[in-house]
């Protein structure tokens, strides 16, 4: 097989921000004179996934016009479907600063340039607007509605030459861009890739709709968000643990590339889940799994939102194909897993347990059911919820 036969990325070329050679030293020598913007861990992992192709086929942080088709039409003026808003916010003040037409260094925490933005634009924006319409409310009590309240009254658009993607300590080796996992694939020979999205260990539940859903392509990439999650989220270290031990039993080793995302959660809910759609479509995938509440926080979507939101898009237009489960379980009487598809029986039948039971059983150095955890995942979980003071991980 070769590489071609991988889905095209999102609008038919992987973007490559990545400055190299002596045009990079040109340009890390200027940017020592340019006015520098300090980027949140937020807007750092967004300068990440657009520097390697990620966020294909935007080139920088969104101008005006690309917004506000985003926020209104889930569209770039392109046409291109595209749900969610990637954009750099400063305060009033650091705006004044910045000129139209001028290049700003972009720095991480630690103060290390590792980009420049050509600013074409700099624009206000209606937080409120874009809290109702990619948010679906405006409660500030929403993880993803309070990230956009707290940011900066001004948005800076335009193109970025990346110098450097940002360094992390951790999961070195499960770090692969989108060129990596599309050159992984082609190796493996896969044609066919679905994408799954997680922020939580994998039970037997999700691992059940990764097999189905594996039945029908060349392989899976297991996929885990490991960029700023909110409180109560399962530390990314933890997590990686779990997925290592599950994969190491229970899957063949040559159907599954584990990798990790370094995008921030939005728990934009359904926009979120088309967007993860999108990315894994740039990271090669050409199905992805959408699960009940795909994405979502507390009780502001509905069950399946983030599933019948993809009728509003052509096939054509997402080019990934979304695959859809439902809630799914161990059943006695079916002698396996199994989802209200295709198992008849009643609730008593179903080993079912609710996150705090989960939770209080692995505080308690009990592992749950097998037919609900893998012990060798139980057991990660048990150590870490031991070691660890953060009483409230989700599960
Ligand atoms: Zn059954």
């Amino acid at each position: 097989m070769t590489r071609e036969e991988i889905i095209a990325p999102h609008g038919g070329q992987l973007v490559n921000l990545m400055v190299e050679g002596p045009e990079k030293e040109a340009l890390r020598a200027r940017a020592t004179t340019l006015p520098t913007v300090r980027l949140s861990a937020r807007a750092l992992s967004d300068v990440e996934l657009l520097a390697s192709g990620g966020y294909s086929p935007l080139e920088g942080f969104m101008t005006e016009a690309d917004y506000r088709d985003v926020v209104a039409e889930m569209r770039l003026i392109s046409g291109l479907v595209w749900p969610m808003p990637i954009t750099l916010s400063v305060s009033r003040e650091e705006a004044a600063g910045l000129h139209e037409g001028a290049e700003i260094a972009l720095a991480d925490e630690a103060g290390e340039v590792l980009a420049v933005l050509e600013l074409a634009e700099k624009f206000g924006y209606d937080k409120a607007e874009e809290a109702r319409q990619v948010y679906r409310t405006e409660d500030e009590a929403h993880p993803g509605v309070a990230a956009v309240y707290a940011q900066g009254e001004v948005r800076l658009g335009g193109r970025l030459r990346v110098l450097a993607l940002p360094q992390h300590g951790d999961f070195p080796e499960y770090r692969l861009t989108p060129a990596q996992t599309r050159a992984a694939f082609a190796e493996r020979g896969w044609r066919t890739v679905v994408g799954f999205q997680t922020r939580n260990p994998v039970h037997r539940a999700h691992e059940y709709i990764q097999k189905c859903a594996m039945e029908m392509v060349d392989g899976l990439l297991l996929h885990p968000l490991v960029g700023e999650t909110k409180a109560g989220d399962i530390p990314s270290d933890v997590r990686m643990s779990c997925y290592e031990v599950l994969i190491q039993n229970y899957f063949p080793l040559d159907r599954v590339v584990l990798s990790v995302n370094p995008a921030a959660m939005r728990y934009a809910g359904p926009r979120e889940a088309v967007f993860h759609a999108m990315v894994r479509k740039n990271f090669g995938c050409s199905h992805f799994i959408v699960g009940r509440d795909h994405a979502g926080v507390g009780q502001y979507y509905g069950t399946y939102d983030a599933q019948r939101i993809f009728d509003e898009f052509a096939p054509t237009d997402l080019g990934i194909a979304p695959m859809f489960f439902d809630h799914t379980f161990y059943c006695k009487k079916c002698d396996g897993m199994a989802s209200a598809k295709t198992c008849p029986h009643d609730q008593e039948d179903r080993v079912a347990l609710s996150g705090t039971q989960v939770r209080e059983m692995l505080q308690g150095g009990l592992a749950p059911p097998t037919e609900f955890s893998r012990p060798e995942v139980a057991d990660v979980l048990i150590a870490a919820t031991q070691e660890r003071t953060t009483p409230h991980y989700a599960v």
